[in-house]
C-alpha cells in the first residue's frame, strides 16, 4: 500500500508535467482508487488463504504478471522511462519469487511440525508476493493508462475535428451552412425580430479563373474576416459561409435604418482591396437582405427566409452589382416572370414571335424622316413585351445574337425592298449586343445580310454601347474596323450614361454618335446642360462624327439642338417606335406631302 501511495504522487506528478488536463488526472486518480480497492481485496483473500497452501495460485497469478509486465515493457512509452525500470524491477521481484516459492513450500513442509512457524512463514510470502504483485501492477497501471489517456485524447481530438468539419467552414473558419442553420433556427424559435443578409461576390470567378485558386481562397479569407468583423459588433450577430463565393449573416433585428448601415459597411469593407500573391485585387459582394417578418410561415422558416434573401441578391446582381436590395413580394414577382421568359425565349425565336417595331430618325433642320432604328418586340400571348424586359435575359442566356442577327435580317430586308418600291433612301440602325464583340462571326453576318437583301451598305448603321462587356477593346476596335470597311456605318448608342468615355470614342472608327435621352432631360433650362452638349457636338464634328440626340419629346427640345447645330434627332416627338409597315407608311407619307423641302 505504501508503495501504491508513493505511485500515486509521482504518477500524478508526471501526468501534470507532461501538461495532462485536469480530467486526464482525474481518471487516473480513479484508476488508482481501484487499484487500491483491489489491493485491499487482494490482501483480504490472502488473509482467507493464509490456513491453505496457496504456493501454486501465486505462482500462477505470478507468472501472469510477468507476462503482463513484458507485454507492458515491449509496449512502453519514452516519457515513462523511470517507471519502467520499477516494472522491470517488479517482474525480477516475480521471477525471484517464482524461484524461491518451491524452496519456501519445501521448507514449509519439512518444518510442518511447527504450526506456528509455518503459519509466520507463509505469511512473509505472501508479504513478499504482494509487493511483487503491487509494483507490477503500478507499473502496469501507468502504461496502461498512458495508452488510455492517449487514446482518449486521439478520439477526443477526432472527435472535435469531426464537430469542427461538420459545423465549420475550415477555409475561412466561419461557421458553415448546418451551424448557421441551426443557430438562426434556434434565434428564430425564440421570437427573434431577425434578418438575414444573403452576400455574394461580384467577381470571383474573374479572379480565380485569372489570378488563380490561391489568390481566390485568400479574396474568400479576408471576405469572411471582413463581414464577421462587422456583423461580430451585433450582440447575437452570426456570420457563415454558405458555400462557394456565398456568405450570409444574421442580425436579431429589422429596423430599416440600423440594417441599412451595416449592410452598407459590410459592402464598402468588402471593396477595399486585397494584396494576394502580388496582386492588388479589387473584390465587391452583392447582398439581398430578407426579414423575418416577411415570411409567410410562422415562426419563420429558415429555407423560406433565405430564398427571400436570395431573391434579394439575384436583383441587387441584375440592377449591377455592388448594392444592397431587401426584398419584397414584387421582387419575388419579377423573378418569377423573368424565369418564364428565360424559358420560352428560344422558343420564342423558334416560333417567329419576335416582330420589328421601327422608330423614325429625322433631320431636325428639315424635319424629314431619314430613316429608321428597329426596336424588336415580343408578341407573347398576344401581348406585346418590350425589349427591356427579356433584352438582358437574353445577355444572360446567350441568345441575344440570335435576336440581333433576326432584327437585322428582317429590317433590311423590310428596308430594302420598301426603298426600292417606294423610291425612298431611307437608312436604317439597328442594336448590335456587346456579345457580338467576342468573335469576328459578325463580320460575315453582316456581309451576308447585305448580300442577301441588297441592302447598299451605308443604309446600315449597327448601333453599339460601350458597356463593361466590352473590355477587350484592341479586339473590337479590329471587328469595328472590318464592319466599317464593308461600308456599314457604326454609330455610338447611349453616349453619356456612364460607360463612355471620350477618350475610347477617338480610338475607334464611328461615324455616328447617338446622346442618350437621360442628357437631354433640362436643356430648355439649364446653361450647364447646353455647355455639355455644345461641348459633345463640337468633339464629334472634330471626329468627323454626326450626332444624333434620341428622346426628344417636346418641340423645345427640338428647337435648342437646332439652333445648337444638332443635326439628327429621334424622340416620341417625330414619331414611336411602331409596327415596321405602319412606321414606314407613315413616314412615306410625310416624306410625299413634303417635296418642296426635300
Ligand atoms: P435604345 O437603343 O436606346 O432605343 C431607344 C429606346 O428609347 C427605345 O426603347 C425607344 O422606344 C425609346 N424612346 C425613343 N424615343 C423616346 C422618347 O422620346 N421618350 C422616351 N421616354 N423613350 C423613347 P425600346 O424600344 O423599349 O428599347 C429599349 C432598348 O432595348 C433599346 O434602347 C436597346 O438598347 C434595346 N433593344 C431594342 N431592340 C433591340 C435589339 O434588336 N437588339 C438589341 N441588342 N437591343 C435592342
Ligand atoms: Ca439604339
Ligand atoms: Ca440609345
Amino acid at each position: 500500500l505504501n508503495d501504491l501511495m508513493y505511485f500515486e504522487g509521482v504518477l500524478i506528478e508526471i501526468s501534470r508535467a507532461e501538461g495532462f488536463d485536469d480530467s486526464s488526472v482525474a481518471d487516473l486518480s480513479e484508476a488508482l482508487d481501484r487499484l487500491y480497492v483491489r489491493t485491499q481485496d487482494l490482501r483480504r483473500r490472502e488473509e482467507a488463504y493464509i490456513e491453505t497452501p496457496i504456493t501454486k495460485v501465486n505462482i500462477a497469478v505470478l507468472e501472469r504478471l510477468i507476462a503482463m509486465g513484458d507485454e507492458g515493457l515491449a509496449n512502453q512509452a519514452l516519457a515513462f522511462e523511470p517507471f519502467i525500470r520499477r516494472v522491470f524491477d517488479a517482474i525480477q521481484i516475480a521471477r525471484r519469487e517464482i524461484f524461491i516459492q518451491p524452496q519456501v513450500l519445501h521448507r514449509l513442509e519439512a518444518t510442518m511440525e511447527n504450526k506456528q512457524e509455518g503459519i509466520v512463514l507463509r505469511f512473509m510470502t505472501f508479504a513478499l508476493v504482494a509487493i511483487a504483485v503491487f509494483s507490477t501492477l503500478c507499473g502496469l497501471t501507468l502504461i496502461l493508462l498512458q495508452r488510455e489517456v492517449s487514446t482518449r485524447r486521439l478520439r477526443d481530438e477526432a472527435e472535435s475535428r469531426a464537430y469542427f468539419l461538420a459545423y465549420f467552414d475550415p477555409l475561412t473558419i466561419l461557421p458553415n451552412r448546418t451551424q448557421f442553420q441551426e443557430k438562426v433556427v434556434a434565434q428564430l424559435a425564440e421570437g427573434a425580430n431577425g434578418t438575414v443578409g444573403f452576400v455574394d461576390l461580384d467577381n470571383f470567378k474573374a479572379i480565380n479563373d485569372t489570378l488563380g485558386h490561391a489568390a481566390g481562397d485568400e479574396v474568400l479569407r479576408q471576405t469572411a474576416k471582413r463581414i464577421e468583423g462587422i456583423v461580430a459588433n451585433h450582440k447575437n450577430g452570426i456570420s457563415a459561409r454558405l458555400s462557394g463565393d456565398e456568405f450570409a449573416f444574421f442580425l436579431p433585428f429589422d429596423d430599416a435604418n440600423r440594417l441599412n448601415r451595416v449592410a452598407v459597411a459590410v459592402l464598402e469593407g468588402c471593396q477595399e482591396p486585397i494584396q494576394a500573391f502580388g496582386n492588388s485585387i479589387e473584390p465587391g459582394v452583392s447582398i439581398g437582405l430578407a426579414k423575418a417578418s416577411q415570411t409567410e410561415s410562422k415562426p419563420p422558416d429558415f429555407g423560406e427566409l433565405l430564398r427571400l434573401a436570395d431573391f434579394a441578391l439575384y436583383s441587387s446582381k441584375s440592377e449591377g452589382k455592388g448594392r444592397v436590395t431587401v426584398y419584397d413580394s414584387a421582387l419575388q414577382e419579377r423573378f418569377v416572370m423573368e424565369r418564364a421568359i428565360l424559358e420560352e425565349l428560344p422558343h420564342a425565336i423558334e416560333n417567329d414571335e419576335l416582330e420589328v417595331y421601327l422608330q423614325p430618325k429625322v433631320d431636325l433642320r428639315t424635319y424629314a424622316t431619314i430613316g429608321f432604328e428597329a426596336l424588336v418586340r415580343w408578341r407573347r400571348n398576344n401581348e406585346i413585351v418590350p425589349p427591356n424586359a427579356f433584352i438582358r435575359l437574353a445577355e444572360q442566356a446567350a441568345l441575344i445574337s440570335e435576336i440581333d442577327l433576326y432584327v437585322m435580317r428582317k429590317a433590311a430586308k423590310l428596308l430594302a425592298s420598301w426603298n426600292l418600291r417606294h423610291n425612298t433612301e431611307f437608312t436604317v440602325s439597328v442594336n448590335l449586343s456587346a456579345m457580338h464583340f467576342n468573335s469576328r462571326a459578325i463580320i460575315n453576318e453582316v456581309r451576308g445580310v447585305l448580300a442577301a437583301t441588297d441592302l447598299p451598305a451605308n443604309k446600315l448603321t449597327l448601333e453599339i454601347t460601350e458597356s463593361e462587356q466590352l473590355s477587350d477593346w484592341d479586339a473590337v476596335r479590329t471587328i469595328l474596323d472590318s464592319l466599317h470597311d464593308i461600308g456599314c456605318r457604326i454609330s455610338v448608342d447611349d453616349f453619356g450614361t456612364g460607360y463612355s468615355s471620350l477618350a475610347y470614342l477617338r480610338t475607334i472608327n464611328a461615324d455616328e454618335l447617338k446622346i442618350d435621352r437621360s442628357l437631354l432631360q433640362d436643356i430648355e433650362s439649364s446653361l450647364n446642360v447646353r455647355y455639355v452638349f455644345d461641348a459633345i457636338i463640337t468633339l464629334a464634328a472634330s471626329l468627323d462624327m454626326d450626332v444624333v440626340v434620341e428622346g426628344i419629346e417636346r418641340n423645345e427640345q427640338a428647337e435648342a439642338l437646332r439652333t445648337m447645330g444638332c443635326g439628327t434627332g429621334q424622340g416620341f416627338l417625330f414619331g414611336r417606335p411602331e409596327p415596321a409597315i405602319t412606321a414606314l407608311e407613315k413616314n412615306t407619307k410625310a416624306v410625299v406631302s413634303r417635296p418642296a423641302q426635300v
